[in-house]
């Protein structure tokens, strides 16, 4: 019954219109009727919500009739916890006035609050991200600041539907109600502006996780896209990971260099993740890690969040594309708009396609051999990147690649893991390596 009054209140928000689908004979029929089904039992504690399955019923008709497989994915998909270790909505909410609660259509817009009750996700760490042209000071502070204000403001006037969330705890109640769950993590310690203190003070307004650099080498950390200038982390950067540790702040390592990847493993009491990179062995490019490092981050007990954008999935940037790529910039241009750019040129000069669903779920099940089932989740990049791959232009696709991985042989826990419940369980280790290292019962709040 509880599912039944959920699904009325959210019908002003979901609005109506199916989203511009790819699966056509499903398209204009029945675009504001949604299925609405109990789902079974929790299963795996923690790991699901039991959430109701919005999905328009014409097209979920369609998916069944095609393969009977899909009634099974889509349980699971709806009762899972999904979780998304990365979208940048928040800065169309502060620089276009991208509004959360409406849905929007056309290409770089993603993900919004009724597009994410379609496609089943239930929460996601929405990106502050900070320019390198902000510079690493008061300025890239404020800038971050502003953005946590503006996505606050739209979540607090939507509280009917979504809620703020800094803990596992508090992505698992959120979902148990029916709400989607918003977490933040600061991308560009930049804007951390080399102190400890604007650390403690982001963290207390709600940041949970910092990605060390963007593409930009910063005061303490070298990143993958600029020249090293400490060879890893310095002093301060191993003095902010630990900091980050003592304050439950989860150390995201995509976009550094790989000198600073092992070196923030080896100081990082907490597991690590990688919130948004995807596998260098299928896909080379200076924003994945290789398998030594998916191995290691294993070793540490952390998630990789696979990214979904073209040039991070596409199997046909192979190395010797890459070094095509690198050669055409003379070895030099870090610049990431130069480096996207040069990969597209060659892509064209080749007749290269673009990347597909299944190139994503490549990328998980690579990550899944070498790094282990309990060790890989989701981190798209929605609203941060200008190509997705075919049959994944937004976050109403997310069933999609529930079905190839369940066809791909993942059992029902598996994909609890894979889904959310890794990113919930480093959540969880973060905050109790966060109050090992605060013995005082105020400390690391
Ligand atoms: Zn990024």
């Amino acid at each position: 019954m509880k599912y039944l009054r959920l699904v009325l209140g959210l019908t002003a928000i979901l609005g109506t219109g199916a989203c511009g689908s790819q699966e056509g004979s499903a398209q204009g029929q029945a675009a504001d009727t949604l299925e609405v089904v109990e789902a079974a039992p929790d299963p795996i504690e923690g790991m699901t919500d039991g959430g109701a399955m919005l999905m328009p019923e014409a097209r979920r008709r369609v998916l069944v009739r095609q393969d009977s497989l899909w009634a099974e994915a889509l349980r699971i998909h709806y009762n899972a916890i999904v979780l998304d270790g990365h979208v940048d909505t928040p800065s169309l909410m502060l620089d276009d006035g991208y509004q959360l609660g409406e849905r929007h259509r056309g290409p770089s817009k993603h993900l919004d609050l009724p597009r994410m009750f379609e496609g089943g996700l239930d929460g996601a760490f929405f990106s502050i991200y900070v320019a390198h042209y902000f510079g690493e000071g008061a300025g890239a502070t404020a800038r971050a600041r502003a953005m946590m204000k503006t996505l606050k403001n739209q979540v607090a006037a939507l509280s009917d539907s979504v809620g703020m969330a800094t803990t596992a705890e508090e992505v698992r109640r959120l979902a148990k109600a029916g709400k989607k769950a918003v977490l933040m993590g600061l991308e560009g310690g930049h804007a951390l502006a080399g102190s400890p203190e604007v650390l403690a003070e982001l963290r207390a307004e709600g940041i949970r996780y910092v990605t060390l650099t963007h593409v930009n080498t910063n005061s303490w950390a070298d990143a993958s896209q600029s020249a090293p200038r400490w060879n890893g982390l310095n002093d301060l950067g191993r003095r902010l990971v630990r900091e980050m540790n003592r304050l439950g702040v989860l150390v995201d390592l995509s976009h550094v260099s790989d000198s600073t990847f092992y070196d923030a493993l080896a100081v990082s009491r907490a597991p690590v993740i990688l919130s948004h990179s995807s596998a260098r062995d299928l896909t080379d490019n200076v924003r994945n890690v290789d398998d030594a490092m998916l191995r290691a981050l294993a070793e540490n007990g952390g998630v990789i969040m696979i990214n979904f954008f073209d040039p991070l999935v596409n199997s046909h940037l192979t190395a010797d594309v890459m070094a095509e790529v690198y050669r055409r910039n003379g070895g030099r241009t870090r610049n990431l708009r130069t480096i996207w750019d040069t990969i597209y040129a060659v892509k064209r000069a080749h007749g290269l396609p673009g990347a597909a669903l299944t190139d994503v779920v490549d990328h998980l099940d690579h990550a899944v051999k070498v790094a282990g089932i309990d060790h890989v989740g989701l981190g798209s990049d929605f609203d941060g990147v200008f190509d997705l791959p075919a049959g994944l232009h937004d976050v109403t696709r997310l069933p999609w690649i529930t079905y190839e991985l369940l066809k791909r042989g993942y059992t029902e826990a598996d994909l609890y893991k894979l889904l959310g419940g890794n990113t919930l369980r480093v959540l969880e280790e973060a905050e109790r390596v966060a109050a090992e290292m605060n013995p005082s019962p105020t400390g690391g709040a």
